[in-house]
């Protein structure tokens, strides 16, 4: 029989994420609060379950693709899912989630019977959907083995160091790509006061040595057109960058730069609320300039 895998959160990237397992021949039992994304489950041919523990009890893998770590403490400090839990089953935090607290829920995962692996991805909606995210993979040997051939239909996995690994290098990522949006978003704010058209300032960067993902990918496609639909929050974005700035002081690393962002960010996320999208930095940053 095919090996079946619990997918909890199907969101953005999770119904993604999972529409790839369905086509590449796996069960796919799913959960997720919000009514529309289990029938978005349905339609691309899984299944939906009631409750966590529902999807979890008989798979073979479970698959987190949840909002913050708060919400996979929740799924995972659940009696009912960690008891549906099978023996040697396999659970893989795909999430942005916090490296500390992945160390403490590998213990907890451990004493239920089963293995936690953090396999978090960068890439986007759109490396989701094409099965192309780069998976940053932590946890012991034996484990990142078992999950290989689950996470090929995803994308392309390294395994690259031990429980929590991934989480923290999926953090520091989000702490670059973040202030690289930030500081491009001032830089063509700069142009755009002066008189320079700002799709020239970024193809002109692109072809120097401020080029990064911002003026490659996201002003091209979400700023300069004004569609700002990355499909990734502002929110989210926000709690990444706390994960590895509160990682680096807990640890002993100084990080002022990213510091100073966290609180741009935060009052960019104040102005525009919950519902806007990362790009949405660029439009306030506009916004803040003198008429
Ligand atoms: P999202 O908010 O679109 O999806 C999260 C889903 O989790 C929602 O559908 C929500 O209803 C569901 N959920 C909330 N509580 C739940 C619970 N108790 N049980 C089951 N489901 C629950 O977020 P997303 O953009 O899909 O991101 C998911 C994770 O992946 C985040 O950690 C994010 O930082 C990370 N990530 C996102 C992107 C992106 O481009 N969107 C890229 C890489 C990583």
């Amino acid at each position: 029989a095919a090996s079946s895998v619990a997918f909890i959160g199907l969101g953005n990237m999770g119904a993604q994420m999972s529409g790839r397992l369905i086509a590449a021949g796996y069960d796919v039992v799913g959960f997720d609060p919000t009514e529309a994304a289990r029938e978005a489950l349905v339609a691309a041919g899984g299944s939906a379950a009631a409750s966590a523990s529902d999807a979890v009890s008989g798979a073979d893998f479970v698959v987190l693709m949840l909002p913050s770590s708060r919400v996979v403490e929740k799924v995972l400090g659940d009696t009912a899912v960690l008891s549906a839990l099978g023996a040697g089953t396999t659970v893989v935090d795909m999430s942005s989630s916090e490296p500390l607290s992945t160390v403490e829920l590998a213990k907890v995962v451990d004493k239920a019977g089963a293995v936690l692996v953090d396999a978090p991805v960068s890439g986007g909606v759109a490396g989701a959907a094409a099965g192309s995210l780069t998976i940053m993979v932590g946890g012991s040997d034996e484990s990142v083995s078992r999950i290989k051939d689950l996470l090929a239909p995803m994308g392309t996995m390294t395994h690259v160091g031990d429980v929590g690994c991934g989480h923290a290098l999926k953090s520091i990522n989000n702490l670059m790509a973040a202030v690289g949006l930030l500081v491009t978003s001032e830089g063509v704010a700069i142009g755009k006061q002066f008189g320079l058209d700002p799709a020239l300032v970024v193809s002109m960067v692109n072809a120097s040595s401020g080029q990064n993902a911002a003026t490659d990918v996201k002003f091209p496609r979400f700023v300069i057109p004004e569609t700002y639909n990355s499909g990734f929050a502002l929110e989210l974005m926000l709690k990444d960058m706390r994960i590895a700035t509160t990682l680096a002081s807990q640890i002993g690393v100084a990080t002022p730069l990213g510091e100073r962002a966290v609180e741009v960010w935060a009052s960019a996320h104040d102005d525009l609320g919950p519902g806007a999208d990362q790009t949405e930095i660029a439009r306030w940053t506009f916004g803040n300039s003198k008429a």
